[in-house]
């Protein structure tokens, strides 16, 4: 069977002169226009410049030339990857006004394969979140049930998606960002090996951790789009100098022989609905062929912990960059201490300035060694549970996030328990593996659920294929409605 790739045949239409992309384009700005007051997944459309990206797509294949693998096929950008002249917020008031002088390197492979930047899309203030609610400039809503948040910190783009506004988006992926709302969106998002994508242009979170990645409405369409963003990048220091798995080209190859453990520790915590959707994909993985068993990997019960230990101490270094002279938000006051405090404490929201103090706190002299170095040491462990599990499985399989989309508001005065909802995302980042979230039918509250696949480095080749089992076998799940409380 041929897995499905509605953004693959769009840029065929186009590549065969069928369709055209400006056409495709004004679809797709119809579908903003009509549907995102409801959803808030953009920050900025850039609809002008998408026209002129789409009209030149239009002109390459007037010509006779290959316009690219992803011919006129519109593509949501989160907004902390840099875009040349185009604003870029990291829904943060303190970069108000700036346009970055250069584009991600990510932006440039989407240009150079003849994909169009239809906008920005909202987020978690520089990423720091998991409901996109800590943006400034207002929180995205689920397309599955507007009272409900769409995950994050990618939440603009896994919406933009789920909505129709575009059937390609990029986000990030620091703990969770990219997989964890695409969970709560019903799409697929995928993490790759850290090192597969260029970091280059991508504003900093945390670094050791940060990865650039896919979302599509298929497993088919999310691994062409990896295949168009990945390998090596010399302006990344880094970029792994060695070839990235291939995707596309492997999806049909099935899973027969393969062994598929269950990661015990992450089936502990969810929610029965999320429970039992993931045994129904593993039965799915047995029916197709491949050996399922259960795996304890104890180790990853340590890597929220962790976590909150390592990303705000590489954040609080990250964003001491933010200092009202080099980029964006200034407020004048008496001398350059001054303007730098004021312009701080304006510039950045409640979330953002509790992580710059907990990662000051952890990486302080008297400190670091029972924090931040504990954490590394935990890290460590973390990874050699990891091969240990790889050493009998070829890839593990987990729920994506505990539970299904919450409400609005739930958890903003929680950080905690806010910070649990990526206790099945983070050790992928922890350990710079890949991971996807394939979107396995609805819980108990008809919102879509997600089913995590793992892998170890440079397994996106294997993930790919085993997720398109996987989507195979998924039960159906009803279309977004756009409206509040449409679901429930
Ligand atoms: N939700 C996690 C955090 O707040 C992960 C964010 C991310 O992956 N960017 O840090």
């Amino acid at each position: 069977m041929k897995a499905p790739r509605p953004a693959g045949n769009l840029a065929a239409s186009v590549r065969a002169g069928a369709r055209s992309a400006l056409e495709i384009l004004e679809e797709h700005l119809a579908a903003i226009e009509s549907g995102d007051g409801a959803v808030h997944a953009f920050n900025l459309v850039t609809a002008d410049q998408a026209r002129g990206e789409a009209r030149a797509v239009d002109r390459v294949v007037e010509a006779g030339d290959d316009p690219g693998l992803l011919a006129g096929v519109p593509v949501a950008l989160k907004d902390n990857l840099c875009t040349r002249g185009v604003p870029t917020t990291c829904s943060s008031r303190i970069l108000e006004g700036w346009r970055p002088p250069y584009d991600a390197t990510v932006v440039t492979r989407l240009r150079k394969a003849g994909a169009v930047m239809v906008g920005k899309t909202n987020m978690d203030e520089f990423a720091m979140g998991s409901s996109t609610e800590t943006s400034a400039f207002g929180a995205t809503r689920n397309p599955h049930d507007t009272n409900r948040v769409p995950g994050g910190s990618s939440g603009g783009s896994a919406a933009a998606v789920a909505a129709g506004f575009a059937p390609l988006a990029l986000g990030s992926d620091t703990g969770g960002s990219i997989r964890q709302p695409a969970a709560l969106c019903g799409v697929v998002g995928m993490k790759p090996t850290y090192g597969a994508v260029s970091r280059y242009g991508l504003v900093a979170f945390a670094s050791s951790l940060d990865q650039i990645g896919p979302f599509a409405t298929t497993v088919a369409d999310a691994a062409l789009l990896f295949d168009v963003i990945g390998g090596h990048d010399a302006r990344d220091s880094t970029s792994l100098n060695r070839p990235t798995p291939r995707a596309l080209s492997v999806l049909e190859d099935g899973v027969a022989g393969l062994t598929v453990g269950i990661l015990s520790e992450f089936l502990d915590g969810a929610a029965p609905d999320v429970v039992a959707r993931t045994h129904q994909a593993a039965e799915a993985l047995t029916r197709a062929g491949a050996r399922v068993e259960e795996v304890s990997v104890p180790e990853v019960r340590l890597g929220l912990s962790a976590y909150y230990l390592i990303a705000p101490g590489e954040a609080s270094s990250n964003l001491a960059r933010y200092d009202g002279v080099r980029y964006g938000l200034r407020v004048e006051a008496e001398d350059t201490a001054a303007m730098n405090i004021a312009t701080r404490s304006a510039g950045f929201g409640p979330e953002v300035k509790r992580r710059i103090m907990l990662g000051t706190y952890v990486l302080s002299a008297g400190y670091m060694d029972a924090y931040y170095n504990q954490a590394l040491r935990v890290r460590t462990k973390i990874i050699e549970g990891f091969a240990a599990a790889y050493r009998t499985c070829d890839v593990l399989l987990g729920p994506t996030a505990p539970t299904t989309a919450f409400a609005l508001g739930a958890k903003t005065d929680d950080p905690l328990t806010m910070y649990l909802s990526d206790v099945c995302t983070i050790p992928s980042n922890l350990a710079g593996h890949p991971a996807i979230s394939v979107p396995f039918g609805a819980g108990d509250d008809g919102l879509p659920v997600g089913v995590q696949l793992l892998g170890p480095a440079l397994s996106e080749s294997t993930l790919f294929k085993v997720a398109a089992v996987v989507e195979a076998a998924a039960p159906a799940l009803a279309a977004p409605s756009l409206v509040a409380g449409g679901r429930s």
